[in-house]
C-alpha cells in the first residue's frame, strides 16, 4: 500500500513538472538543488564606528532597494528596465458661461497634442549642458504619461470642462493669489490618487489687463495630492509672441518644458539650481533661463535640466532618472500609484535573456519571462515581480543568485516559479544568499 502510495505520487508529480526525462532535464526548482551560502561580509566596522552585522538581512536589503543610485539605467542592458507609464488627465477650467479657456472642441485637441510634444521629450532625453565640458552619460528616461479616463465611466476620455467662476483661474501675486490653494484640486479630482491630475487654470482677466502682472506659463505641483496647475496656455494660444511677423509660441510644443517639470515634482525631483535636490550630477548654477551674451554667466552657463527655469527643460540627469525610478519602484509610494500595472499580465515579447553577468541592485517589476542563458550569472538584490504564469528559467551551465531578492508577482496572482535546466554539475544553479524570500509560486520549492 505504501509503495502504491509512492508510485502515484511519483507520477503526480511527474505530471506536475514540465518533463522527467533524465535525457532532457527541466525541472522546477526543489530546495534540494539550492546552494545556500553565508552572507560573504561578516561583521565589520563603518567610518562612524557602527558595527554593521552581517546577520540583519533585511535591513540592509531595504536600505540598498531604496538607494536611488541603484535605479539608475544601466547603459549596457537597456533591455532589463521596464517602461512605466504614468497616467495622467486634464481638466480645462472655464468661467460659468464656458469661456475663459478653450472650447471642448479645442480643448481636447490642445491637452493630447500638448502631451505628445512633452511625451516626445521624455522619449529623448537630451545631453546635460551643465557643468560645463561634462561627461554625463544621456541615459533612457524610462517612464511615458498616459491619458487615462475613469475605466467606470462609460465613454470617460480623460480630459474634462468646468465652468465655475469661482475656482477657474490662477493669480500668483497680490491679495487675490490662489497658486498654492488646493480647493479646485480638491472640488475637481478624478480618480484621486491613481491618475495624476493636471488643472489648465487661466490667469485670471483681471490679472492679465494689469501692466505689472506677467500672464506667462508658469505652474505648481501638489506633490501629495498627484496633482499639477498650470497657467499661461490658453493666454500664450491668443497672444502669441511675434517673431518675423508670425506668431512663435501659441502651439501646445511650446509648453512641453513646463509639463515635464511639474510632473517631475509629483515623480520626485526637485529644482537644482540653489538648493541641495538630492543629486550630485544636477550643479547649482546661476538660473539663466537661456544662453544669454550680455550676461557673463549665462554664455555658458546656461542649464537644460527639465527641474531648472530654462528654455530647453529637456535634460534629465542620470540621479534623477534612478531617483523617479526608484520612486517608481517603492511599493506603497504615490508615484507607483500613478502607474499602469503593466507587470501584471504576461508579455511574451519582453522575455529578458540574461547573456552575461550581471547583478540587479534595485527593484524590478518584470512584465516577461526571464532567462539566464548558458554561462550566464544573474544576481538578484531586491524585489522582482513576475507577471502571472511567469517563469524563471537558469539553463545549463547558469547561475542565479538571491542575495537577499524578493521573488513575488505584486498583483495577487502565482508566476510559475524556477526551472533548472541541464544535468549533474552542467545543470544550472541557484544560490541563496542572505535568505531570499519566495513568494506567489505555482511550483513551490
Ligand atoms: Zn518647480
Amino acid at each position: 500500500m505504501r509503495y502504491l502510495v509512492g508510485l502515484i505520487l511519483i507520477i503526480v508529480v511527474c505530471g506536475m513538472i514540465i518533463n522527467c526525462s533524465p535525457r532532457n532535464a527541466r525541472q522546477f526548482l526543489t530546495m534540494n538543488e539550492v546552494e545556500k551560502l553565508s552572507p560573504s561580509t561578516p561583521a565589520k566596522s563603518t567610518k562612524s564606528g557602527k558595527s554593521i552585522k552581517s546577520g540583519k538581512f533585511s535591513t540592509k536589503a531595504s536600505v540598498a532597494c531604496n538607494e536611488q543610485s541603484n535605479y539608475i539605467p544601466d547603459a549596457a542592458h537597456p533591455e532589463h528596465h521596464q517602461l512605466k507609464l504614468v497616467r495622467v488627465n486634464f481638466h480645462i477650467m472655464r468661467r460659468s458661461n464656458g469661456k475663459g479657456n478653450f472650447s471642448e472642441a479645442e480643448g481636447v485637441k490642445y491637452a493630447k497634442e500638448w502631451l505628445r510634444h512633452t511625451n516626445s521629450h521624455v522619449i529623448k532625453n537630451k545631453k546635460m549642458n551643465l557643468p560645463v565640458g561634462n561627461n554625463t552619460p544621456k541615459l533612457p528616461i524610462n517612464y511615458r504619461y498616459v491619458i487615462a479616463g475613469d475605466p467606470n465611466i462609460p465613454g470617460d476620455d480623460g480630459v474634462y470642462f468646468h465652468d465655475d467662476d469661482d475656482l477657474y483661474y490662477f493669480v500668483k501675486t497680490g491679495k487675490n493669489k490662489n497658486n498654492y490653494k488646493k480647493e479646485v484640486i480638491d472640488k475637481y479630482t478624478v480618480q484621486k490618487g491613481k491618475v495624476l491630475n493636471i488643472f489648465m487654470t487661466p490667469h485670471h482677466p483681471d490679472s492679465v489687463v494689469s501692466k505689472t502682472y506677467n500672464p506667462t506659463l508658469t505652474g505648481i505641483a501638489f506633490v501629495r495630492e498627484g496633482a499639477i496647475k498650470v497657467a499661461g496656455n490658453y493666454y500664450m494660444h491668443n497672444n502669441p509672441t511675434q517673431v518675423n511677423g508670425k506668431p512663435f509660441n501659441r502651439g501646445a510644443w511650446y509648453c512641453h518644458g513646463v509639463l515635464n517639470h511639474e510632473i517631475g515634482h509629483v515623480l520626485g525631483l526637485n529644482h537644482t539650481w540653489r538648493s541641495n535636490d538630492g543629486c550630485d550630477d544636477t550643479p547649482h548654477h546661476k538660473n539663466c533661463y537661456s544662453q544669454n551674451r550680455k550676461r557673463p554667466e549665462c554664455i555658458d552657463g546656461w542649464s537644460n535640466n527639465v527641474m531648472d527655469y530654462n528654455t530647453h527643460q529637456n535634460a534629465w540627469s542620470p540621479c534623477q532618472i534612478g531617483r523617479v525610478q526608484r520612486n517608481f519602484a517603492k511599493k506603497g509610494s504615490t508615484q507607483r500609484a500613478l502607474l499602469v500595472p503593466t507587470w501584471c499580465k504576461l508579455n511574451p515579447e519582453q522575455h529578458i535573456r540574461i547573456k552575461d553577468e550581471v547583478t540587479w541592485k534595485g527593484a524590478k517589476d518584470l512584465e516577461g519571462h526571464l532567462t539566464i542563458q548558458s554561462g550566464a550569472k544573474l544576481t538578484v538584490k531586491c524585489r522582482v515581480s513576475l507577471p502571472k504564469n511567469a517563469q524563471i528559467t537558469v539553463q545549463q551551465g547558469a547561475e542565479l543568485v538571491l542575495d537577499g531578492a524578493t521573488l513575488e508577482n505584486d498583483c495577487g496572482d502565482k508566476w510559475q516559479g524556477i526551472i533548472l535546466e541541464g544535468q549533474g554539475t552542467k545543470r544550472g544553479k541557484v544560490v541563496f544568499v542572505n535568505e531570499p524570500v519566495l513568494m506567489n509560486m505555482e511550483n513551490e520549492l
